[in-house]
C-alpha cells in the first residue's frame, strides 16, 4: 500500500490548482512544499523591504552560463509565485495555439488548438475571480463566457491617458485582473486597491494567488494534506524505470521517503527541471523521464522591458494596473510580425525606480519622477531554444543557459510604445530590459508533445517515459505567446484535473 494516492510536488499556481480540483475526489492527496506560509506583517507592504532588502525572495545562488552565482527574482513559499505575483492573467489568443511567424523565426504549435483549451480558460477565469470587460480587446480570443466580474475601472490620470491613446486610434482596454473585489457588493471587498499590489505579498488576502485561492480551500477536505517545508531531493524509481516509487524528502533535518501511486512534480519550469535531472539513475542516466533529452530545453521567459514615462502632469494614481493595450500583439504600423503586449503595473515608487536610474539619482529626484510617471510593462515572446536551458553544476545547484530571442520585435514594441506616449506629452523614458535573474514567467522546460522523441510530457502533461510521473506547472509550455502565462497554467492544471478524474472512473 502507498502512503498516498497521488503526492503533488509545489504549491503554486500548477500544484495548488490541481489540488484544489482533485480535493472532492476523496483521494489521499499530499502537497509536499519547500517554503512555508508567507509571513502576515506590515513588510508585506514595504516597498523597502520589497525592493531594496529583497525580502521574501529566495537567498539561494544559480549559476548563469559563465558559471557566475546570481540570486533568482524567487519565492518559495505556499502558493508558489503566485504570492506576488502582478494577478494580471490573460488567455493566450487562438493563433498562438498555432504555428506562428515572428521575426526570429516560428512559434511552434500546441498539440490541441485554443478551441479544446478554452473551457479551462472559462474555468480558471471563475476561480481565479478575473474582473475584465469582454469586446473591449481588439485580438480577444473567442469565448464562452463573460468575465465573473466587472473590470476595475481607471483612476482620472490613467483615465486621461485612455481616452488621449484611443484619440490616437489605439484600443486601450480595462486589464483582467485576479482581485478579490466585488465591484458591486460592498460588504465583500477585501480588496482596497492599495499601491501595493505588484509585487508585493497581499496583506489584506485579496489578491487570488495559490495559497488563498485553492491551496487552503483544499485542506479543507480531510483527504488533503500539506507538508511543508519540506524539500523534494530525488525521485527514485523500480529497476525497470517505470514507475517512480519513492519521493525523497528533505524536512526537519531529516530525509523521508514518501509512496505514492501517482507523482506530480509542479515545482515550476527550473525546478521542476532541476528535480528531473537531479533524479538520474542507472535507469534513466541523462535524468528521469530524460529519454528525449529535452528535460531543461526549450526554456522560455518572455523579454520583458519595465518603461517609466514621464510627463509634466503629476500621477497621483493609486492602484495603477487597470490598463493594457494589444494593438500591436500581432503587428506594428511597420511590422508584419508580432510585437506582443503593453500593459501597466502598480505604481511605480522611488525604491522601484532606484533600480533601472542613473546611479546617483538622490531619493527627492526618485520621488519627483514617480509622481509624475506612468509606468508601464512591455512584453514580447521569446521562441523556444534547445540552447536554452536549465542543467546542474557538478555540485547539483541550478544552472540557467539562456540567449535572449525576438528581440529586435521588442525594441520594436518599446519604440512605438514610446511614440505614442510622445504624442500625449510624455518626454522622459527609462527602459530597463528585464534579464536574469528575473525568472517570472520561466516556461518550456518540459515541453508537451505527441512524439517521445522530442518531448518530455504527452498531452496528458505524463512523462513519455514513466508511467506514474506527471509535471503539471509551468513547465509543459510548447511556446507561450506574449500574454503573462499563469492563467494558462491554471488552466492546464484544471484540464489535467479533469483527466484524473476520468481515470478514477
Ligand atoms: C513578481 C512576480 C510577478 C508576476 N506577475 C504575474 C502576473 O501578473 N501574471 C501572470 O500570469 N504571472 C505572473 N507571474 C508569474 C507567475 O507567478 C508564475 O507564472 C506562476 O506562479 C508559475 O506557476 P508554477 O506552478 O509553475 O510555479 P510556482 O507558482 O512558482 O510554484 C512552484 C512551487 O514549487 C515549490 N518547489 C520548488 N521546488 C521544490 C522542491 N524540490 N520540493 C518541494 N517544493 C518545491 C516552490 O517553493 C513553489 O511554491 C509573476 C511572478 C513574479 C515573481
Amino acid at each position: 500500500m502507498a502512503d498516498y494516492d497521488i503526492i503533488i510536488i509545489g504549491s503554486g499556481a500548477g500544484g495548488g490548482t490541481l489540488a484544489y480540483a482533485l480535493a472532492p475526489t476523496g483521494q489521499q492527496i499530499l502537497i509536499v512544499e519547500r517554503g512555508d506560509y508567507i509571513p502576515r506583517e506590515k513588510a508585506n507592504w514595504d516597498p523597502t523591504a520589497i525592493f531594496l532588502e529583497q525580502r521574501y525572495q529566495i537567498q539561494e545562488d544559480w549559476y548563469d552560463e559563465r558559471q557566475q552565482p546570481f540570486h533568482p527574482e524567487a519565492y518559495y513559499v505556499v502558493g508558489g509565485n503566485t504570492k506576488v505575483y502582478g494577478a494580471a492573467l490573460q488567455r493566450m489568443r487562438e493563433q498562438d495555439f498555432g504555428e506562428l511567424a515572428h521575426y526570429d523565426g516560428v512559434s511552434p504549435a500546441w498539440p490541441f488548438s485554443y478551441g479544446d483549451f478554452e473551457p479551462y480558460y472559462t474555468r480558471a477565469e471563475s476561480l481565479y475571480k478575473i474582473h475584465g470587460r469582454r469586446g473591449e480587446d481588439p485580438t480577444e480570443p473567442q469565448m464562452s463566457a463573460d468575465f465573473p466580474f466587472p473590470p476595475f475601472p481607471h483612476e482620472p490620470r490613467i483615465q486621461k491617458v485612455a481616452d488621449q491613446l484611443q484619440k490616437l486610434g489605439l484600443q486601450p482596454f480595462h486589464a483582467t485582473l485576479s482581485l478579490n473585489r466585488d465591484v458591486e457588493n460592498p460588504h465583500n471587498r477585501p480588496c482596497i486597491r492599495c499601491d501595493t499590489c505588484d509585487p508585493y505579498p497581499c496583506l489584506a488576502d485579496a489578491k487570488a494567488d495559490a495559497q488563498v485561492t485553492c491551496v487552503d480551500p483544499a485542506l479543507a477536505y480531510d483527504n488533503v494534506s500539506l507538508l511543508k517545508n519540506a524539500y523534494v531531493a530525488r525521485l527514485h524509481t523500480d529497476a525497470s524505470g517505470q514507475q517512480v516509487t519513492q519521493v525523497e524528502v528533505q524536512t526537519d533535518g531529516e530525509t523521508r521517503m514518501l509512496t505514492a501511486d501517482r507523482i506530480v512534480v509542479s515545482c515550476g519550469a527550473i525546478n521542476s527541471a532541476a528535480l528531473l535531472l537531479r533524479s538520474a539513475s542507472e535507469a534513466h542516466p541523462n535524468g528521469l523521464a530524460n529519454s528525449s533529452d529535452q528535460v531543461g530545453r526549450n526554456l522560455m521567459f518572455h523579454n520583458h522591458t519595465s518603461l517609466v514615462a514621464v510627463s509634466a502632469e503629476p500621477n497621483p494614481t493609486v492602484f495603477q494596473k487597470t490598463l493594457s493595450l494589444h494593438d500591436f500583439y500581432f503587428g506594428g504600423p511597420d511590422q508584419d510580425y508580432p510585437l506582443g503586449q503593453i500593459q501597466l503595473t502598480g505604481k511605480a515608487k522611488w525604491q522601484r525606480l532606484k533600480h533601472q536610474a542613473p546611479e546617483d539619482m538622490d531619493r527627492a529626484m526618485l520621488e519627483y519622477i514617480s509622481q509624475h510617471s506612468v509606468d508601464w510593462w512591455v512584453t514580447t515572446e521569446d521562441l523556444p531554444s534547445s540552447d536554452n536551458r536549465v542543467t546542474l553544476t557538478p555540485t547539483g545547484d541550478i544552472q540557467i543557459s539562456y540567449q535572449p530571442n525576438n528581440l529586435k520585435a521588442h525594441h520594436d514594441l518599446i519604440a512605438v510604445l514610446e511614440g505614442y506616449l510622445k504624442q500625449i506629452g510624455f518626454y522622459l523614458f527609462w527602459h530597463k530590459y528585464m534579464g536574469l535573474p528575473v525568472v517570472w514567467h520561466q516556461s518550456g522546460t518540459c515541453r508537451m508533445d505527441t512524439d517521445p522523441k522530442t518531448s518530455v510530457l504527452d498531452t496528458h502533461c505524463r512523462t513519455h517515459d514513466v508511467e506514474n510521473l506527471y509535471v503539471v506547472d509551468s513547465s509543459f509550455f510548447p511556446a507561450m505567446g506574449a500574454v503573462n502565462p499563469t492563467l494558462t497554467i491554471i488552466a492546464n492544471a484544471l484540464r489535467v484535473g479533469d483527466l484524473f478524474k476520468a481515470s478514477l472512473g
